[in-house]
């Protein structure tokens, strides 16, 4: 597997959004999440044999390293009966330091038919070690708070988008767009990009899609990350956003 492709997720919902097993359903469907197989039949129930849950312990506030240990031996099996071994940790920032540590161990070199989806409310509890190995993908329940759009939400996803399938062509109108941006508000937007890029390419990643040129746009956010610290003004950036 393509190692710019993330093979660990945090889904940012409730614990009871529909999404979190949807999204293990189209980790093990063999068609990304058909809907009508016995894979997604199974991890929609949430009782599919190569899905594994781990979560908070009855009676406790946090979930244990110990826990976090028994799911990395699991791991090493490979799957049952489907495509993959999906490890689901419910309410993920309730995993304490230490099983967070355990847990980055795994997300750094998984095997390459694992994936992990960390599911929790408050991504900002998470290391930013483990943040920053995990792609980020929202869940859709109406009233969760992070629908709420930010400031240049529509461009960044506009400009994933077309990585994601659009008309090079209307990359340039985009890159208009960028050019206007205060450069103060860059650095955000960039690691928006970047955001929305990898929800995309997990989504792609799914349904076995093309992911080349949302791999392109996500390395050439690193890039103008560099750039723009090395003092590269907006037009600059936005050229290299631009050209993919
Ligand atoms: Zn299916």
């Amino acid at each position: 597997m393509n190692s710019r492709i993330p093979q660990s997720v945090i889904f940012v919902s409730r614990e009871d959004d529909p999404g979190v097993l949807g999204l293990a359903a189209g980790f093990l469907c063999a068609d990304g999440g058909c809907g009508d197989c016995y894979d997604c039949r199974r991890a929609r129930a949430g009782t599919h044999p190569d899905l594994k849950i781990i979560s908070v312990p009855e009676g406790k506030a946090e979930i244990p390293v110990d826990s976090v240990r028994e799911m990395i031996r699991d791991a090493s099996e490979y799957p049952a009966v489907s495509r993959a071994s999906v490890f689901l940790v419910k309410d993920a920032d309730c995993l304490n330091p230490s099983a967070q540590n355990a847990l980055l161990k795994i997300i750094e070199e998984p095997p390459e038919y694992c994936r992990f989806i960390l599911q929790t409310e408050s991504p900002g509890r998470l290391l930013p070690t483990v943040r920053s190995r995990c792609a980020m993908l929202r869940g859709n329940a109406a009233d969760f708070a992070a629908k709420t759009a930010q400031p240049n939400e529509k461009l960044a996803e506009s400009l994933a988008a077309l990585c994601s399938g659009g008309k090079k062509a209307d990359m340039l109108a985009l890159s208009f767009e960028v050019e206007k941006l205060p450069r103060s508000e860059l650095a955000a937007f960039i690691a928006l990009v970047r955001e929305k890029a990898a929800e995309l390419l997990v989504r792609r990643v799914i349904k076995n899609a093309d992911c080349s040129r949302l791999s392109a746009l996500i390395s050439s956010c690193g890039e103008c990350e560099e750039l723009l610290s090395g003092g590269a003004g907006t037009r600059h950036i936005a050229a290299r956003l631009s050209v993919i």
